[in-house]
């Protein structure tokens, strides 16, 4: 019987790029978004018909407490235990500390960090018992490095980083890994939607932005593809890969070798 992975995050981006990726593996996959199911309807029927393996969507807005536990409870109820968690979903908000508003502090905490605390707390309990499964957090760079104007994001993924390590601690000795994937720039729709705000806050040209922001770290001078993360989580699902755990693992084009 196939294995069952649930992504967060998963209807654009970095989580739909991971999902797809488990899809061609073998797993079924359970996607998830903050938008409502009839929307995402094409993109499960098209994931579940090109690679022939089950797919479920839900959504659920995950900075709302008690959500997750919705989430965990369909994806097992549509498709069985969940055997690899990508805690994947994330938004960002870029301005000045001194103007950061408190409500994106609070949200980008929820999103980016709580809903990973309260989905890992709810499928450990099976893992442990079932004596296999795998933790994907999404991270980034910024769970690593910082960079000026994103205050709670850095907060957020130097935090997930930290969960990601303790955790892998605490179940290493049950057949489980939770690990912490870390990519540089990807050009996703949260990118995107950053560009502007960037130019905004450093008084620069969108371009400028790109050149001189997002790929000046980045040694390659290449934006990293979601094609590329979603090879990495499936490789951390392998034997191969058992014992990884407890690791941030930067796939982010030279950026944090400096
Ligand atoms: P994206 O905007 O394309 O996708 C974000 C996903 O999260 C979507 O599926 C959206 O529905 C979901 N989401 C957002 N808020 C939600 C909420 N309240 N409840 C439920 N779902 C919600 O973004 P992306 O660039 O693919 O980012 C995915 C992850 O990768 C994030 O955690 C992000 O921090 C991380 N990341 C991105 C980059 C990058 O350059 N794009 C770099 C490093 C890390």
């Amino acid at each position: 019987m196939a294995k069952t992975a649930l992504v967060t995050g998963s209807t654009s981006g970095i989580g739909l790029g991971i999902a797809e990726a488990l899809c061609a593996a073998g797993y079924d996959v359970m996607l998830h978004g903050s938008r409502p199911a009839r929307d995402a309807e094409e993109l499960r029927s098209r994931l579940s018909n090109a690679h022939g393996t089950r797919v479920a969507y839900h959504a659920a807005d995950v900075s709302r407490a008690g959500t997750v536990a919705g989430l965990i409870a369909a994806t097992e109820s549509e498709l069985g235990p969940i055997d690899v968690l990508v805690n994947n979903a994330g938004i960002q908000h870029v301005a000045p500390i001194e103007d950061f508003p408190d409500d994106k502090w609070n949200a980008i905490l929820a999103v980016n960090l709580t809903s990973a605390f309260h989905a890992i707390k709810l499928v450990v309990p099976g893992m442990k018992q079932r004596k296999w499964g795998r933790i994907i957090n999404v991270a980034s760079a910024h769970a690593l490095v910082a960079s000026p104007f994103k205050a709670a994001y850095v907060t957020a993924k130097h935090g997930l980083l930290g969960l990601t390590k303790t955790v892998a601690l605490e179940v290493a000795e049950h057949g489980v890994t939770c690990n912490a994937i870390c990519p540089g720039y990807v050009l996703t729709p949260l990118v995107q939607k950053q560009i502007p705000d960037t130019a905004r806050s450093r008084g620069i040209s969108e371009d400028a932005v790109v050149r001189d922001v997002m790929l000046a770290p980045q040694a390659t001078k290449q934006f990293v593809t979601v094609e590329q993360l979603g090879g990495l989580a499936v490789f951390l699902t392998t034997n191969a890969a058992s014992q990884i755990t407890g690791a941030a693992l930067p796939v982010d084009g030279g950026w944090t070798a400096h």
